[in-house]
């Protein structure tokens, strides 16, 4: 039997078709979704939601009763993820989410335009009539930015079957762990193995989000196709020179531990650059120790994140700094400890989602470019589960974990349509 999304009866069969209107009620329907979720925050002059709190409880039931208008049955996991399901016709699922926590101070559309657009296409689907051959799962994760815990993409990870359950000790900024939080949440730490999909029931994991980079604006497109989420690796430099007086000690007997790193950092912005867009590299944060005026610095943390969408870039740039910045110690008499304190693989978006992905793009009248999410995204952790693929949408500026974050109502109208044209477009079997 040829296998596809829809029951292949004569009149369910049909891809929807998109008019302008269609595409500006389901814009200016998602505008006000996004609008009224950005108005659930902790503190109110600006925008923060962290997972476990009163906001993300708000936040979870504000979605939960979207879900249940829209026709779907609404449960939550141990974690809080809240699922709204549309039964198909077999036990195979699509999963399709995004996150409701945020930054501290963010924008309105980072996560929750996502669940947002699950939610509206799950709607159009109910509206519609049809029955599906696999159900849909809409997914609202609570802990993607990791802002409240040091620890990230902890919802997704219980879906996915991989939490780690040594991270329910791990304690936010006023010492409340994770297992007391979520207790206090009204969860079981218990059964969050009970949340995992099984690997049969999980077809595939897909993801629509603002772009949160300048690509698809320079483009001029409203939607693009993303091939991976890229890898990641933080090195932690530690450089230990000689505190000693401003004034007194000749420069050529200095010991800087604050010039030795310097350097290194003016390395590894070359290296990056001489790779021509495919790695970047970053130093956002730097520890300065006595930290005085008038004290030569003796010891000097700085930590660099290195993302690539290649794993041989990526380790090619490591490779290069962790010897150059070993030789800029060595000239300068610098003791040096380098530590990777994050590994992150890059996780490759599934050929054939990406084109089911492109095909709904183009039946909407735009050829979407193919890019790397520089961003992590819930993916890398639903990818350990079962094939992932995600779609961007244009944002303003390509600006985001910032208020100013904002994508226009016609481009989240189109993204939208386009995840309900992959919805029927979608097919498990061209998975395997
Ligand atoms: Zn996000």
């Amino acid at each position: 039997m040829i296998s596809t999304g829809i029951e292949s009866d004569p009149l369910s069969a049909r891809m929807t078709s998109f008019s302008q209107s269609d595409i500006d009620a389901l814009g200016a329907r998602a505008e006000a979704m996004v609008n009224s979720l950005g108005t659930v925050s902790a503190e109110p002059d600006r925008l923060v939601r962290l997972f476990l709190t009163p906001e993300h409880r708000r936040a979870a039931d504000r979605v939960s009763d979207w879900m249940r208008d829209a026709g779907l049955a609404v449960s939550e996991d141990a974690l809080g993820t809240v699922r709204g399901r549309l039964e198909g016709t077999s036990n195979r699922r699509l999963l399709i989410g995004s996150h409701i926590d945020t930054v501290i101070d963010a924008g309105m559309y980072d996560g929750p335009f996502g669940v947002i657009a699950g939610i509206l296409a799950a709607d159009h689907i109910v509206r519609s009539g049809r029955k599906l051959r696999y159900g849909i799962d809409v997914l609202a994760f609570g802990d993607e930015e990791g802002s409240r815990f040091p620890a990230t993409l902890s919802s997704s990870s219980a879906c996915a079957g991989i939490f780690k359950t040594q991270n329910l000790a791990l304690a936010d900024r006023n010492g409340v762990t994770f297992r007391d939080a979520l207790i206090a949440y009204g969860k079981d730490p218990a059964t969050i193995s009970a949340a995992a999909y099984a690997r049969d029931e999980a077809a595939a994991y897909v993801e629509v989000h603002i772009e949160q980079g300048p690509v698809l604006e320079t483009r001029r497109e409203p939607l693009g196709v993303v091939t991976a989420i890229i890898g990641q690796t933080y090195l932690n430099m530690e450089f230990l020179g000689e505190a000693g007086h401003a004034g007194t000690v000749p420069m050529p007997m200095r010991r800087d531990a604050l010039a030795g790193a310097a350097e290194a950092m003016l390395l590894g912005e070359s290296l990056a650059r001489e790779t021509k867009g495919e790695v970047v590299a970053t130093v956002g944060r730097i520890a300065v120790a006595p930290g005085a005026t008038n004290v030569i610095p003796a010891n000097v943390v700085v930590i660099f994140d290195i993302r690539s969408a290649s794993e041989t870039a990526r380790h090619q740039l490591v490779e290069k700094l962790r010897a150059g910045v070993r030789a800029i110690a060595d000239k300068r008499h610098l003791g040096l400890t380098i530590t990777s304190t994050r590994e992150v693989v890059t996780t490759p978006c599934h050929p054939a989602v990406q084109e089911a992905f492109a095909d709904a793009v183009r039946a909407l009248g735009f050829e979407p470019p193919r890019l790397g999410s520089g961003a992590g995204h819930d993916g890398q952790a639903m990818a350990k589960l079962c094939p992932i693929g995600m779609l961007f949408v244009r944002c303003r500026g390509g600006i985001s974990h910032n208020p100013m974050e904002y994508a226009g109502p016609r481009d989240i109208g189109l993204a939208v349509a386009a995840l309900i044209g992959f919805i029927e477009r979608f097919d498990p079997a061209k998975l395997i």
